[in-house]
């Protein structure tokens, strides 16, 4: 099934959309611009990522029930298990269910600066507490070049495995731009037994000096053609979006090509390029949208 041409995957093609909880009336305004925007190529669900240790879970929560309310759609709240007990877990999932909540992106999240201790709790643990409350529909992160505290890339292979076997049915994989990579890993995956669905995780770069810092904190390599690419584009947003919307397109492309049917975007609220990379993989609205 491999080698396929693009216009042979179009109608098959799912995706799913991920939003931050906005900081400001303005960038409120933004999100639910983005929302309407994209609500039409009915993803197969959008999540709404929780900030570990930011206390702001409520945020998460309202945004969700919004997005159920205002579009009908599939609405995952990131959970994150580093700053809870098992006790709060459990009655934040309890809690979930009860408002019609089915599906969770469930992590660990990152440990607060200066911890050295082992947490007591890994995102595999936070799928068995979910499973353990009620038969949610379960996501978990994935690192095609292996998170930057794992040991070694087998361990941490070997840690998506055990989320998967906790009961996880699809994994989303960290961004990345080496999309060989991204192929080495699903089959390394598959190798080892994981028969879920890995969803490369389509970050489109328009703030190329963040993407650096984010980069270096999360061990994904930024190749030198994307230095090349974004060189001198530091005063000019319009060009460097023509640019982001070119390499995450291309990217989609082969990885359509490579048997890929779910693509997973990191929106950062904005929709337009997310937009137009879905229409070029034939997701197209339901309805025409209001523009
Ligand atoms: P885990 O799967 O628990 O792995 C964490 C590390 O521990 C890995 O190195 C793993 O190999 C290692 N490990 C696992 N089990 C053990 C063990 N028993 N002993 C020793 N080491 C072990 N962060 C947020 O705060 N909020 C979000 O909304 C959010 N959304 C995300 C969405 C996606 C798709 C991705 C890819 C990441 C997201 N993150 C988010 C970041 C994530 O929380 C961090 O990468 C975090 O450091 C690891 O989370 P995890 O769920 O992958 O953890």
């Amino acid at each position: 099934a491999i080698n396929r041409n693009l216009h042979d995957v179009q109608g098959k093609t799912k995706v799913s959309f991920e939003f931050f909880p906005p900081k400001t009336e303005q960038m409120e305004q933004t999100l639910w611009q983005s929302i309407e925007r994209l609500a039409p190529l009915t993803p197969s669900f959008v999540s709404v990522t929780y900030g570990a240790n930011s206390g702001e879970r409520d945020r998460t929560h309202d945004i969700i029930k919004s997005i159920k309310q205002r579009t009908g759609l599939i609405a995952a709240p990131h959970l994150t298990c580093v700053d809870a007990s098992v006790e709060e877990l459990k009655q934040i999932a309890r809690d979930y269910w009860d408002n019609g909540i089915r599906h969770i992106v469930a992590l660990r999240g990152d440990l607060p600066a200066g911890t050295t201790e082992k947490p007591a709790l890994y995102a595999a643990d936070l799928v068995e507490i979910l499973r353990s409350v009620a038969d949610f529909d379960i996501s978990v992160a994935a690192y095609p070049e292996v998170h930057p505290e794992a040991p070694n890339a087998q361990f941490d292979l070997l840690n998506l495995k055990r989320k998967v076997d906790a009961g996880a049915s699809r994994a989303i994989t960290q961004f990345f731009f080496d999309v060989e990579k991204f192929l080495r890993y699903r089959d390394r995956c598959a190798a080892v037994g994981i028969d879920v669905d890995i969803i490369p995780g389509i970050l489109p770069v328009t703030n190329f000096k963040q993407l650096l810092k984010f980069a270096a904190l999360t061990n994904v390599a930024v190749p030198g053609w994307m230095h090349n690419a974004y060189e001198g584009l530091e005063q000019d947003a319009t060009t460097r979006n023509l640019v982001a919307a070119n390499i995450a397109m291309e990217m989609v492309k082969v990885l359509s090509r490579e048997g890929v049917e779910h693509f997973h975007f990191y929106t950062l609220n904005r929709s337009e390029l997310s937009y137009a990379i879905c229409h070029l993989l034939g997701v197209r609205p339901i309805a025409q949208p209001q523009v």
